[in-house]
């Protein structure tokens, strides 16, 4: 069998698709996820853009010792500098450098000559290579590059030290022939001195379709992210290429990844509870509705043999289907805890212990309690950061015609501070107050409610993205409650919390975001 390396890049690229920035130890929980879901190379982060991600590149380094940790870095010495020093404590290392090959970006964008294009990318490589023994080189809008200078260039940065070549669809622009002939062209050419990578971005919707010719014309590695996150339209999503190899392995013969199948479901859920972004319903795979049954006829034909019209079998990629309905108030933490390693989580004692009593509350006022409640809890209960604030008690006033109103109190250095306020409606009020109380005022940019599992006694998750400073990323917080009030608030002083632990990190060093790949 000939592996297909799977290179995950939903911390770096998928990152930069919410708009807003995870804290640090979200990245680490979704990094290790990752690990246990078997992609070999996990990009992390890009460790010159800030030096909060250099921080979470150089945290995830320490903690995941099965897939290879790689940051992207401009063909630039800083960039390839703080790469290197951010993967310096993994186990197993890459560095990624790109810079653009496209003739409109050369002339355009870097107002650089080709030659002068080749002498950055060499010396980029070079300079990785006193880092890593991995380096990677992406000719950035390889899409609409000239496959003549692709080859020059490639040769050059192979005699560098590169040992993979990653040509990046990187607006999204053409189709899978144009795809499958040029990764025949570049694997041809290259014979084996270098693997060829693709890394396709969803524009046209052809991310996958794309991704899957490359491979079966000599792509031995795909860049991908997880529900097909990414900039603008996203990337290939990793889990419709992975399920296509192996649901088509007639025709993939050959051919396998190190993916574990069986963690998919569970790291899909993971990344939407943490971005907030659900990937849409009907999406392939990991949608709400891609293994339901609707129709009378389907469901006749299922019960008779689930072939008829099933070509995955939902157990596959971790969703148990069966077993959706689960625990109440007196199942014991035995119960509980074989609950969590069945949904692929790895907890403390610690960890066990609080998710456990709160695990109790919510069970106390909720008759049953569903797999999907559980994982929003244990999630949220694993990327908690120190509260600086703690929300405490809070009391509403709202009526048709009235003034909405908010008295809040929260918890900051063991003080209690109680305070009241107005608002346009009672978010407002709410959020108002907060700001009175710590002193902070953010500035709301998205706000998001979703029930998490069934019934009118459903959680409430509710997603915030906030800027606390004008120049600085907006922060993503989360709220977890069976009061959507309550959530609202726990969200709003979560994502503070999240940014007073990135506080002086946030700011990014370079502002020109156009250059990625
Ligand atoms: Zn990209």
């Amino acid at each position: 069998m000939e592996i297909i390396k799977i290179f995950d890049t939903t911390l770096r690229d998928g990152e930069q698709s919410p708009g807003a920035s995870m804290n640090t130890e979200e990245k680490i929980q979704i990094a290790a996820q990752l690990e246990r879901l078997g992609v070999d190379i996990i990009e992390a982060g890009f460790a010159a853009a800030s030096p909060g991600d250099f921080d979470a590149i150089d945290k995830i380094s320490q903690r995941v010792t099965n897939s290879t940790i790689c940051s992207l870095a401009r063909a630039m010495d800083s960039d390839v500098k703080a790469a290197g020093e951010a993967i310096a404590k993994a186990k197993m290392k890459r560095i990624h450098t790109f810079i653009a090959t496209s003739s409109i970006h050369m002339e355009h964008k870097l107002k650089m000559t080709p030659d002068e294009v080749i002498k950055r990318a060499v010396r980029a490589v070079e300079y990785a290579r006193t880092f890593v023994d991995d380096v990677e080189f992406s000719c950035e809008d390889a899409g609409r590059s000239d496959i003549g200078f692709i080859k020059e260039i490639s040769d050059a940065v192979i005699q560098a030290g590169a040992s993979t070549i990653n040509l990046p669809d990187t607006v999204g622009f053409r189709l899978p022939f144009e795809i499958g002939a040029m990764v025949k062209e570049m694997s041809q050419y290259v014979q084996g001195r270098a693997i060829i990578s693709v890394h396709n971005h969803n524009d046209l919707g052809l991310a996958v379709a794309n991704s899957l010719e490359a491979i079966a014309n000599g792509a031995r590695q795909v860049e991908c992210t997880i529900n097909g996150l990414g900039e603008r339209a996203g990337n290939a999503a990793l889990e419709e290429i992975v399920m296509a190899l192996k649901t088509r392995s007639d025709v993939f013969a050959g051919f396998d990844t190190s993916i574990n199948t069986k963690e998919i479901y569970p790291t899909s859920r993971l990344i939407a509870n943490i971005t907030g972004i659900e990937p849409q319903p009907n999406k392939a795979i990991v949608g709400k509705n891609a293994f339901a049954h609707e129709s009378g006829i389907h469901q006749d034909g299922m019960l008779k043999n689930k072939s008829t019209y099933e070509i995955i079998r939902p157990e596959d990629i971790g969703l148990d289907i069966q077993d959706t309905l689960v625990l109440g108030k007196h199942s014991g933490r035995a119960a509980f805890k074989d609950k969590l390693t069945k949904l692929g989580f790895i907890v403390s004692d610690e960890e066990l212990n609080s998710a456990f009593e709160r695990f109790k509350e919510l069970a106390d006022k909720k008759k049953e309690v569903y797999d999907d409640d559980i994982r929003a809890l244990v999630t949220s209960e694993m990327t908690n950061i120190k509260k600086t604030y703690e929300l405490i008690a809070m009391q509403l006033m709202d009526s048709t015609g009235g003034v909405p109103s908010a008295a809040v109190t929260i918890k900051h250095n063991e003080t209690e501070i109680t305070d009241a306020g107005i608002g346009n409606g009672t978010i407002d009020a709410v959020f108002k107050t907060i700001d009175r109380i710590t002193g902070y005022h953010g500035k709301l940019i998205d706000y998001k409610v979703k029930s998490v599992s069934e019934g009118k006694d459903a959680l409430a998750n509710v997603t915030v993205k906030v800027t606390f400073n004008d120049n600085e990323p907006a922060i993503i917080g989360h709220g977890l409650s069976l009061d959507t009030m309550l959530a609202s608030a726990k969200a709003y002083i979560g994502a503070l919390n999240s940014y007073l632990s990135m506080e002086g990190k946030l700011k990014l060093r370079h502002t020109d975001s156009s250059e990625t790949i």
